[in-house]
């Protein structure tokens, strides 16, 4: 018999990176509070481009061993957030990035993207129905913007949840468990736009600026429907492990370049839409608690003995 932490947060992830940029400072406040984050990561991120110069002997194209070094940048990132749950959908190396949309990587056998949301999702079911999360993160249909892992992460996270849901499938993986809120990774515009024009003010060691385009999941701000702050603890950790995926991300204070080397802001606030179950916020204002509104989750978290853990009996 397993007993779980009162909170229980899932995120589903395309790469290893992915995670840090989008909810480091949310993963960070929830470890740091005592509730239970479990990541699952989709792939190593074999495709990505490596920034340091040392490390290009890494690349897909030179020795191809860009996925287990980025097992350990996700690693040392996940230790910066303090969160030690974290996995590989259906174990490392499973399934192999697919690169960039359109890229002959999309459809090389075993490529995320060249698998079918049904072959991949059951490995999320028995992470689902094993730490029975009431909050699901993933992103919106499109990735955030496109990318095929991104977008295949998407549909698997969905799919995986009401898969887990359903008493009758695959009664092995565990027992059923409906997660109670799903939220898809969203920035509102303003913040972009404040954000960039921030860093044009400022600038950083980065020889220029990436556009609000290049930034995933940005919608009009009546969108977003929860906000997670990050304040100076949680933006630390969240930077920390950022740089610790050295590969893949160049960190200069408040901004940070993925491998093209233009520069964007580090968002210390993290936005959120939800698009499965009931806002634990007055009507017309965001929940600064993904959790909110739900019952038997409220200052149970790293506790024993107290009521509303769930206890599960192994299968
Ligand atoms: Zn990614």
């Amino acid at each position: 018999m397993t007993v779980l932490p009162a909170r229980r947060l899932l995120l589903v992830h395309a790469h290893p990176d992915d995670e840090s940029i989008n909810n480091g400072a949310t993963m960070a406040k929830y470890a740091a509070e005592g509730a239970l984050v479990t990541l699952v990561t989709c792939t190593l991120g074999e495709e990505g481009e490596v920034i340091p110069p040392e490390l290009a002997h890494l690349a897909p194209d030179r020795e191809d061993r860009l996925g287990a070094f980025r097992v350990g940048e996700l690693a040392a990132a996940m230790k910066e957030l303090g969160v030690t749950d974290h996995r590989f959908l259906g174990g490392p190396g499973r399934f192999r990035d697919s690169g960039m949309m359109g890229a002959e990587q999309n459809r090389r056998p075993g490529a995320f993207w060249n698998t079918e949301v049904d072959a991949a999702a059951p490995y999320l079911v028995e992470v689902i129905r094993e730490t029975r999360p009431q909050v699901l993160v993933t992103y919106d249909p499109d990735g955030g913007y496109g990318h095929p892992d991104h977008i295949q992460a998407h549909r698997v996270a969905m799919r995986a949840a009401d898969l887990a849901a359903d008493p009758g499938y695959r009664p092995e993986l565990g027992p059923a468990h409906a997660v109670a809120k799903i939220y898809w990774n969203r920035v509102p515009r303003p913040v972009a736009e404040a954000g960039f024009a921030r860093l044009a003010a400022e600038g950083s060691v980065f020889p220029a600026d990436a556009v609000i385009g290049d930034v995933p999941g940005v919608v009009p701000e009546e969108r977003v429907t929860a906000e997670i702050a990050g304040g100076e603890a949680h933006t630390a950790r969240k930077t920390a492990a950022m740089a610790a995926h050295a590969t893949q991300v160049a960190v200069d204070g408040p901004f940070f370049a993925l491998s093209n080397n233009l520069a964007q802001p580090i968002f210390t606030t993290e936005y959120y839409e939800l698009v499965r179950g009931t806002s634990g916020a007055p009507e017309g204002t965001r929940e600064t608690d993904l959790f909110a509104g739900l019952e038997d989750t409220e200052g149970l978290d790293g506790t024993e003995g107290l009521g509303g853990t769930e206890e599960v009996t192994g299968a």
